[in-house]
């Protein structure tokens, strides 16, 4: 057995980042920037207000209160060059709008009332020069640089792109990323059961997993325990995704094809090529190899060891690929609000576990329920995963260590 670290490692040396590309704004939420943004205009366009009131001259409100003559109304989207505000006179103004010449201050319509004469303003408050304009720049200015390479977009970061005018960006796309099933005893949807079968639970599994990675997950079906099956179905799937999934066929068992033909394809030529049975449980078998610069990720059977292997193995591979700064998931000290025990095997245990925070800032856990690697549904309500490292487990009340899953 190999530790996880060593296991991953070997993993993410032969998942590289895949070559960036300028995509449409509207595509590119979640993505990682792949070079520094530059503005190549200001934000803020123009000085404008910030507030429904009257341009003036701050000079003019020294003495208030004081009536101005109102000579023009400016709404948000005008253009003000027609315009020009004199010596005791405002121009009514709308937030956004741009400033007009002659002015420097907004007096805010609070701050203001109706002037003895019609046309007139009174303003009850005197102002300095700059009061409630927002400079043009004061966002951003040409040239200044707007994120950095490696920012994962979100939707602000789009709002500031669009403001810039930007159509598209360059980022590290998403991944088309396949995913099959192999077993003889699977089958596809409703419908009785003939004894000996069972429905196929990982594919949806993987395929929902892979979408919230940020993926495009592409359903390659079933395949059947036969090696020219098994390696057919591979030859097709590297051809026409950039990531390939299995689950089964990894194990000691005679029909386990997947390895034996993962091992063909990718091996040779000094590839790291590996059937691992890594120091953990559940998930300890994993193959995994590139064929054709695509890497395959043959994930174990069992729906719970799917998943984890999925979450320790393939979530951070791709995660890597598509130039994520932070591959893994966050950890966190907890709480364990009961036992969790184990026994000594030499293996790194990762307990399906319900983690909360709770009222002393700290998250606490206890088990979802039973953790055999068949038991998918304690694995679907977990949102964490207890590290235990080898012994025999921690009591009520001890920390532990918890990889957050959501
Ligand atoms: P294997 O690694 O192929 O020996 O499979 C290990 C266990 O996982 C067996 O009990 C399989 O029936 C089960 N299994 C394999 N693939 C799936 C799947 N797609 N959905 C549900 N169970 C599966
Ligand atoms: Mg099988």
């Amino acid at each position: 057995m190999i530790p996880l670290e060593e296991a991953r490692a070997t993993v993410l040396a032969a998942c590289g980042r895949v070559h960036p590309r300028a995509v449409p704004l509207a595509d590119a939420l979640g993505r990682v920037t792949s070079v520094p943004l530059f503005a190549d205009e200001e934000v803020p366009p123009f000085a404008n207000t910030a507030m429904d009131g009257y341009a003036v001259r701050a000079a003019d409100t020294s003495g208030a209160p004081v009536t101005l003559r109102v000579v023009g109304l400016l709404p948000a989207g005008v253009d003000p060059s027609g315009m020009h505000v004199g010596e005791d006179e405002a121009v009514q103004i709308m937030t956004g709008a741009p400033m007009p010449p002659g002015a420097d201050a907004v007096v805010m319509v609070e701050r203001t009332g109706p002037g003895s004469v019609p046309g007139t303003v009174e303003v009850q408050v005197a102002v300095p020069a700059g009061n409630h304009v927002r400079p043009a720049g004061e966002d951003l200015r040409p040239g200044q640089e707007v994120f950095p390479a490696f920012t994962v977009l979100q939707a602000g970061h789009l709002g500031v792109l669009a403001s810039l005018g930007m159509r598209r960006v360059p980022v590290f796309p998403g991944l088309r990323v396949g995913v099959l099933s192999t077993g003889d005893e699977l089958v596809d949807g409703p419908g009785p059961l003939p004894l000996g079968k069972i429905r196929d639970a990982n594919r949806s599994t993987l395929l929902a997993l892979v979408a919230q990675a940020g993926c495009e997950p592409v359903d390659l079906g079933l395949v059947a325990d036969e090696e020219d099956a098994v390696r057919a179905a591979l030859v097709e799937a590297v051809a026409s995704c950039d990531v390939v999934l299995t689950s089964g066929g990894v194990s000691m068992g005679e029909l386990d094809f997947v390895k034996k033909v993962l091992d063909e394809l990718a091996g040779g030529g000094g590839r790291p090529v590996t059937s691992m049975q890594v120091a953990i449980r559940p998930a300890k078998p994993l193959s995994f190899g590139v064929v054709d610069d695509t890497p395959v990720f043959g994930l174990p059977g069992n729906p719970v060891s799917s998943m984890v292997s999925f979450e320790l193995f393939a979530r951070p591979a791709l995660r890597q690929m598509m130039g994520h700064p932070a591959i893994h998931r966050p950890t966190a000290r907890a709480v364990a609000d009961e036992r969790l025990g184990r026994s000594p095997d030499g293996k790194l245990h990762l307990v399906r576990v319900v983690a909360a925070l709770d009222d002393d800032g700290r998250y606490h856990v206890r088990s979802s329920g039973g953790q055999a690697s068949n038991l998918l549904r304690a694995m679907a309500l977990a949102n964490a995963l207890a590290l235990l490292p080898d012994g025999e487990g921690v009591d009520a009340g001890s920390e532990v260590q918890v990889m957050l899953l959501t």
